[in-house]
């Protein structure tokens, strides 16, 4: 059914690139045919597009803030973010501190992937990522983690660099860059519909990163060494308080019978014991925590790893026969983004690419919503011209529950659709989106209803549609629970075994 409506579409959208006026000075014309988006400038290119996302990212919660270094799903999804913790009378402050003395810099394409039209890339950064929230009434919420920040960069393999392209606006004449008319014309605020203009940032995730902290060793030893002090001042106590001349056996030193008041030397000695024991301590304390800290993580990201592992290869190998414009990265990192503005989005119902039936107020107190990495493919079918998938989105929500804020590793299953009768094209186009009703100029991909005739407009038929969400966090709950017994039980065993071969090594 890829009818005689698209193949005209197609002819109308050229007509109106080739009647458009497209000045292109001089001078970046000899600047495009130099580089003329060989590989080595397009991986500069898309190192700059990541460095700068890290540095917008952390203002995006501002008022007013644009991160045009994100595309322009994400870049709506961190608005309405920003709209959502304004309504809630939550002021929200974020910070992106490079971390550790020398700073350890961000590095790019540490793992690359290619399809028809794509390749996505991943970048990483470290950062001290503080956040806190406050409101009256609530208690303060406040977070400082060393941490990686994993870009994922999408970019087309073969693609002229048309951002800098002068245009005229249709409307009012005024003339601009391509790159600057993304969010409307400046002058008369008509929006248009045009491809991409990639590389650019399709979404991000963090990963705790120990190595990133500023805090020196001695510092973190000694702040753990004071925590355990109310402990050790108990446990060292019969150094001070025993007397010297009652035996030496475990029992006695904790029997309170043998204690005496201590002689000033004992008290100068247990202080001396305390100040030289407590950073030893406080190094355990510490080893011990960062263990805990592993193991906990282990049991968070355990099922999500096992569930996302064959995904990417049953997504691939189901897809390429399918439609294969996407990777899985890609398509993930699209979803992802869908999934968010669906998340802080307050009406949802004209979101062009929202099919869900019903959503109900379930994602109505986020006002935190941060991707784990981790996205499994389920399953994939086609029915009537369109492809189906559906895969597990892996989230950390923070939720508002009026006098805390709370956060919660949650997941939830979506079904994304598309036309697979819509061919798929990277090539560059522009043109003003126009209400067919009242004429009035309006962002389309913000709301597919015209603000203001009301006038639901088509949303494109290139486009991901989301077909379903549902809150599948239980199944996954219990998951999590077997492996952490699985374990502890093979810890348990192994240190059962260590005792028994000592006993028996004893006798
Ligand atoms: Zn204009
Ligand atoms: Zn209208």
């Amino acid at each position: 059914m890829y009818s005689e409506n698209n193949r005209n579409q197609e002819k109308e959208l050229e007509q109106i690139i080739a009647s458009s006026p497209n000045y292109r000075t001089e001078e970046e014309a000899i600047a495009l045919a130099s580089s003329g988006g060989s590989t080595v400038d397009r991986q500069a290119a898309r190192a700059a597009v990541a460095g700068a996302f890290r540095e917008e990212l952390g203002h995006a919660m501002e008022p007013g803030a644009k991160v045009m270094s994100a595309d322009r799903e994400l870049r709506y999804c961190l608005e309405l973010q920003r709209d959502r913790i304004a309504r809630k009378n939550i002021r929200f402050t974020e910070e992106f501190d490079p971390g550790k003395k020398p700073v350890r810099s961000a590095v790019n394409n540490v793992r690359s992937w290619q399809d028809g039209h794509y390749e996505t890339s991943w970048s990483v950064g470290y950062i001290n990522h503080k956040k806190t929230a406050e409101r009256s009434g609530m208690k303060t919420f406040k977070r400082k983690d060393p941490q990686s920040i994993c870009e994922t960069v999408i970019d087309v393999r073969n693609g002229e660099d048309v951002s800098g392209d002068t245009y005229c606006c249709p409307n009012c004449g005024a003339v601009s860059t391509i790159r600057e008319l993304q969010e409307g014309c400046s002058q008369c605020g008509t929006s248009f519909h045009m491809t991409e203009l990639y590389p650019k940032v399709g979404n991000y995730f963090f990963v705790p990163d120990p190595g990133v902290s500023t805090e020196p060793i001695w510092k973190t030893v000694t702040r753990c060494g004071l925590c355990s002090l109310p402990v050790t001042l108990i446990l060292f106590a019969p150094i001070v308080l025993q007397d010297p001349s009652a035996s030496h056996s475990m029992i006695s030193t904790y029997t309170p019978e043998n204690w005496v008041v201590p002689s000033l030397a004992r008290v100068i000695a247990y202080i001396v014991t305390m100040i030289v024991a407590s950073p030893i301590i406080g190094y355990f304390v510490w080893f011990l925590s960062l263990f805990f800290a592993g193991f906990k993580t282990l049991g968070k990201e355990t099922p999500a790893a096992l569930s996302v592992g064959s995904s990417r290869k049953r997504f691939a190998s189901r897809m390429a026969t399918i439609s294969p414009a996407y990777t899985f990265e890609t398509f993930s990192s699209k979803i992802t983004t869908l999934f968010r503005i669906l998340v802080f989005s307050d009406s949802r119902e004209s979101l062009p690419f929202n099919a869900v039936k019903e959503l109900g107020t379930d994602l109505d107190d986020v006002v935190d919503c941060t991707f784990h990495g981790w996205m499994s493919c389920k399953k994939i079918k086609v029915e009537n011209n369109n492809v189906y998938v559906t895969g597990d989105v892996f989230v950390d929500t923070t939720r508002d529950m009026g006098d805390r804020l709370k956060v919660k590793s949650e997941v939830y299953q979506i079904t994304a659709a598309r036309r697979t009768d819509v061919p798929f094209s990277t090539n560059f186009s522009i043109a003003r989106i126009q209400c067919p009703s009242c004429g009035a100029s309006f962002n389309s991909f913000k709301s597919k209803n015209c603000p203001y005739c009301g006038k639901e407009c088509e949303p494109p038929k290139e486009e991901w549609v989301i077909c379903d969400v549902k809150n599948v966090g239980k199944k996954y709950l219990f998951r999590r629970i077997f492996w952490i017994v699985v374990v502890i039980a093979i810890l348990a065993l192994s240190v059962f075994n260590m005792l028994h071969s000592i006993h028996t090594g004893i006798r």
